[in-house]
């Protein structure tokens, strides 16, 4: 590893910040030891805060009828092979019986950007699944909305809110969305999240299309600032039937990279070893945890609609029932010496 990467890292790991100049080089002149070097401090700074557990949350994938057309996404509105579904309440509920039962104490209700499904509609879904779980935390992954909307979810009981903001450069924003959707307005969405007291996860794709390192520089500088509870980020994966379907896939070696960074610069903050880390490598979410992720999110959605929330190609996660992939998933976490742990999983501030 060069000198100067070193001194960079044990900046960051002693300061918990770098300059973008300081960022840009961290990541260009990476190599393997670098990348082992961090992961060597990151992985005890997740131990220390966490212990030896790992935070689950249930995902509930309760529509994939979206108004946007991201170039990357699978399900966008464009995409006229996708077989669109809305998830009642009943069958909502069925989900979070089974991820109860399984051990979860967040369910995390993610969809595309549905405007069919009516604002009170969704806020009684929330206040429905609170009386019925008190103790399980609910997490919204739905979007960009008003102010109002979020604040009537946030009364009717959601805890939480997963918006990653994608990217924090304004020209490569643009050239993942069409013309309609803007960064601004993303960066509002995410102000009000926090301002009405929702803890808020944001992040980012590794190797999305046009990602240069001055960009991962700036989407490092942006969660520095806004200091997120959780930062969700895993590598793009092309699906066949977008615009990016030619594109090449992140790697995960660049994914694990930014998730030790993430964890020095961060050290008490939530980072999923998300499904796409896990896709493109059957062992990356260990490596993930092993690079200091500290939170897994299995899917719970019915095993028969599973199929249809195709973000990108050869998803994981999509062919066994929940109990399955629950009980595959403990004991490749027992392998590495981590257990779930069966509590919601709140977001605590380090203490110094
Ligand atoms: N519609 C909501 C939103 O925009 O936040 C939630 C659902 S959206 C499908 C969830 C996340 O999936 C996005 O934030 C994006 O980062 C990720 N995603 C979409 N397409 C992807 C792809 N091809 N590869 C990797 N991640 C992808």
């Amino acid at each position: 590893m060069k000198q100067e990467v070193k001194l960079l890292i044990d900046k960051l790991y002693k300061t918990q910040e770098l300059t973008k100049e300081e960022w840009v080089k961290v990541i260009k002149e990476r190599d393997e030891e670098s990348a082992e070097y961090i992961f060597s401090l990151a992985q005890p700074l997740a131990q220390k805060h966490f212990g030896n557990q790992i935070y689950t949350r249930g995902l509930i994938e309760f529509t994939n009828i979206c108004r946007n057309d991201c170039l990357y996404c699978g399900i966008r509105k464009s995409n006229t092979n996708v077989d669109r579904y809305r998830l009642t309440l009943e069958q909502i509920l069925e989900c979070c019986k089974e991820g109860y039962k399984l051990g979860f104490r967040t369910f995390v209700l993610q969809g595309g950007e549905d405007a069919g499904f009516s604002k009170e509609k969704l806020a009684q879904i929330i206040s429905t699944i609170k009386k019925e779980y008190p103790d399980a935390a609910i997490t919204l992954s739905f979007g960009e909305w008003a102010y109002e909307d979020y604040k009537l979810w946030k009364e009717a009981g959601a805890d939480r809110y997963l918006l990653r903001h994608e990217t924090a450069s304004e020209e490569h924003y643009k050239k993942l969305h069409p013309s309609d959707l803007s960064l601004s307005n993303r960066m509002r969405c995410l102000q009000d999240l926090k301002s009405l007291g929702y803890q808020v996860g944001t992040g980012f794709m590794v190797g999305s299309p046009f990602q240069t390192e001055e960009e991962l520089a700036t989407d490092f500088l942006f969660l520095k600032e806004f200091k997120p509870e959780m930062i969700g980020i895993g590598p793009f994966i092309p699906h066949h039937q977008t615009p990016f379907r030619d594109k090449e896939a992140g790697s995960l070696e660049l994914t694990v990279y930014c998730l030790g960074l993430l964890r020095l610069m961060l050290p008490d903050v939530l980072l999923p070893a998300t499904t796409a880390l896990g896709t493109i490598s059957p062992m990356g979410r260990e490596q993930g945890i092993k690079a200091g992720a500290n939170v897994i999110m299995p899917n719970l959605s019915p095993l028969s609609l599973r199929k249809k929330y195709t973000l990108y190609d050869n998803k994981i996660g999509t062919s066994d029932e929940s109990k399955k992939n629950v009980e595959v998933l403990k004991e490749k976490m027992k392998a590495i010496g981590y257990e779930l742990a069966v509590s919601r999983g709140d977001y605590k501030k380090m203490e110094e």
